[in-house]
């Protein structure tokens, strides 16, 4: 079910310390991933519903040009709580939009989806690729295993096809390894990320009461963290934790070209 909404504001504060802001262009997220936390921040309704109910934030657009003349200048992440590029974005184009209005005000846009759809709006990232990143989110390299975890997401190989994509156009890529869930191959998408030569992120399962999921130990969180960073070393990748991600965000966000 798709439903439009009215909002009153565009650019929310982030919790995320990598990200001064967050662009939720819609509520809910058709995707349907099991692991995904998204649902506990969005209203009741969609949340109870996950990937069910999508609300469109119909008068985004408006209240967004008017935030980027006042807001301070940051880095909007785009998005937080539900995948800019679903396919609801398709017929309302408000992530297109959105990214738009806040590349030509000099914000500083980081990207994360599961979807080649992205790849639509190739044109405004390379125009504005000094300011802009895009994140590719990847669990696992298993057709089966993805539509088991992520049922209505495009399938890993075309999240790789994208990422390729992307790279070639001069696009500032990196791939999630997100959430990473013990048992899981990551080390075929560590292969994966060797071959395009994009950077990993990595981030453990956030657990929430609810989720089909059970909590992983600070132990067992730390022989798998260890096995990604030897991966990772003998792949030749560069791969960093979600909070090491933090400190180069913030070297980016002082370099004097920002
Ligand atoms: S794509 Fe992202 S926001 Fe959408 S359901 Fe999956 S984890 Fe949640």
């Amino acid at each position: 079910m798709i439903r439009e909404i009215q909002v009153k504001s565009a650019l929310s504060r982030s919790g995320l310390r990598e990200l001064d802001y967050s662009l939720n262009p819609y509520l809910g997220c058709r995707f349907s991933c099991t692991y995904c936390y998204a649902r506990y921040f969005s209203p009741r309704e969609v949340g109870e519903r996950w990937g069910e109910v999508i609300l469109v934030k119909r008068n985004l657009l408006d209240v967004l040009k008017r935030e980027v003349k006042v807001k301070k200048k940051g880095v909007v992440g785009v998005s937080t709580i539900t995948d800019p590029y679903q396919p609801v974005e398709n017929e309302f184009r408000l992530t297109r939009e959105s990214v738009k209005l806040l590349l030509e005000n000099r914000f500083r846009v980081s990207i994360q989806t599961k979807s080649p759809l992205v790849l639509r709006d190739l044109d405004l990232l390379i125009k504005y690729k000094d300011r802009v990143d895009v994140g590719m989110t990847i669990t696992t390299m298993n057709p089966e295993k993805a539509r088991e975890l992520e049922p209505l997401a495009p399938l890993p190989q075309a999240r790789v096809e994208t990422l390729k994509r992307l790279k070639e156009s001069g696009i500032e890529v990196w791939m999630f390894l997100g959430p990473v869930i013990p048992g899981n191959d990551f080390s075929r998408v560590l292969e994966e990320a060797s071959k395009i030569g994009v950077r990993v992120v990595y981030d453990v399962l956030n657990y929430y009461p609810g989720l089909p999921f059970k909590p992983v130990s600070k132990s067992a969180w730390k022989e798998v963290e260890e096995q990604i960073r030897k991966m990772c070393k003998e792949l030749g990748v560069q791969c960093h934790s979600e909070e090491e991600d933090w400190i180069q965000e913030t070297k980016r966000r002082y370099n004097p070209l920002f």
